[in-house]
C-alpha cells in the first residue's frame, strides 16, 4: 500500500487487449502522473513500458512517453504507476490536478509488438530449456540471455518458433498460489527476475493446453511459469518472428536476439 493508500488498478493484466480507459487523476509530481487505473503497462520483467496519450478534461492530449512503477521516497516500488510525460509536454501538466477525468490511450500499434515479442520469448523458453539470466522486450527486438555453455543454432530457433505460431496454441493467463510456487521452484526459469510476492497469488502464463493430446497428459503444454507481462491470446497472432542474431555474450551466456521478418 502506497503512503497515501491509493493502489493503481492494473486493468492490462486481466485485459491485454484493452486500448483505453477512463481514469481518474491521483496524483501528479516529478514522477509523473498517477491514475486511479490504467491501460499502461509499467516497464518490468524485461518488458518496456507503455507510451500513448491522456486525453485531459479540457480535450487536449498529453503525450506519454513511458510508464514506470513508482517508487517511494527510500527508492522501493509501490503499487502506484507514473506515466511519464513525454519531451516538451510539462506545460499541459499545469492543466491537470488530482480528481480529474481523463482518457488514457495506449500506443496500440507499438503496445502489439512488444506482446507478440513477449510472447515469443515464453516460446524460446519452451525451445531452449535453459535457465534465463536476462532479458530485453522493446517494440523493434527482443532479446533473452541463456545460462548455457553449448552454442545455439540460429535456423533451428527459427523454424521451432515458425512451427509453434503455425500450431496457434493458446496463451491463458492464471494464478497460482505461493505455497504452489514454493512447492514448485523450478516454475521460475529466470535467475534475474523472481515474481512479485505479497498478494499471495502469482500470475502464470500457460502457452498450450496440459490435455492437449489424447491420452498423454503434459504432451500439450508448450511453456507454464510466473510472469506480470502482456501476451497475444494466441501464437498464431505471433505471426514472422525470427532469430536475427545468436551471440556468445560470456562464457556461461548465450544470447538470442528477435525480430520482425
Ligand atoms: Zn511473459
Amino acid at each position: 500500500m502506497d503512503q497515501n493508500g491509493l493502489v493503481t488498478d492494473e486493468i492490462f493484466r486481466t485485459d491485454a487487449y484493452l486500448q483505453e480507459c477512463a481514469a481518474t487523476v491521483v496524483a501528479v509530481d516529478g514522477q509523473g502522473i498517477v491514475l486511479d487505473r490504467t491501460v499502461f503497462y509499467p516497464q518490468g520483467g524485461g518488458q518496456a513500458g507503455d507510451s500513448g496519450v491522456l486525453v485531459l478534461a479540457d480535450g487536449s492530449a498529453l503525450a506519454v512517453s513511458d510508464t514506470r512503477k513508482r517508487k517511494d521516497d527510500e527508492g522501493r516500488p509501490t503499487h502506484q504507476i507514473s506515466h511519464v510525460p513525454a519531451e516538451g509536454q510539462q506545460h499541459l501538466l499545469t492543466n491537470i490536478k488530482p480528481g480529474d477525468q481523463v482518457k488514457a490511450h495506449i500506443d496500440w500499434v507499438r503496445r502489439h509488438k512488444l506482446m507478440r515479442f513477449h510472447t515469443t520469448t515464453h516460446l524460446l523458453c519452451h525451445l531452449v530449456p535453459q535457465l534465463v539470466n536476462g532479458c530485453s522486450i522493446t517494440p523493434d527486438y527482443a532479446r533473452l540471455d541463456f545460462n548455457m555453455t553449448d552454442p545455439l543454432d540460429k535456423e533451428t530457433l527459427t523454424d521451432g518458433i515458425a512451427a509453434l505460431v503455425a500450431a496457434a496454441h493458446s496463451v491463458v493467463v492464471g494464478s497460482i498460489s505461493e505455497e504452489e510456487l514454493d512447492a514448485n521452484p523450478a516454475l521460475v526459469k529466470s535467475m534475474s527476475v523472481q515474481p512479485p510476492r505479497g498478494t499471495g497469488r502469482i500470475r502464470t502464463i500457460m502457452i498450450g493446453d496440459r490435455t492437449e493430446v489424447a491420452g498423454r497428459v503434459g504432451a500439450g503444454l508448450i511453456d507454464f511459469q510466473p510472469c506480470g507481462g502482456t501476451h497475444v491470446a494466441n501464437t498464431a497472432e505471433i505471426g514472422k518472428v525470427v532469430v536475427t542474431k545468436l551471440e556468445k555474450k560470456s562464457a556461461t551466456t548465450r544470447r538470442v536476439v528477435l525480430g520482425f521478418a
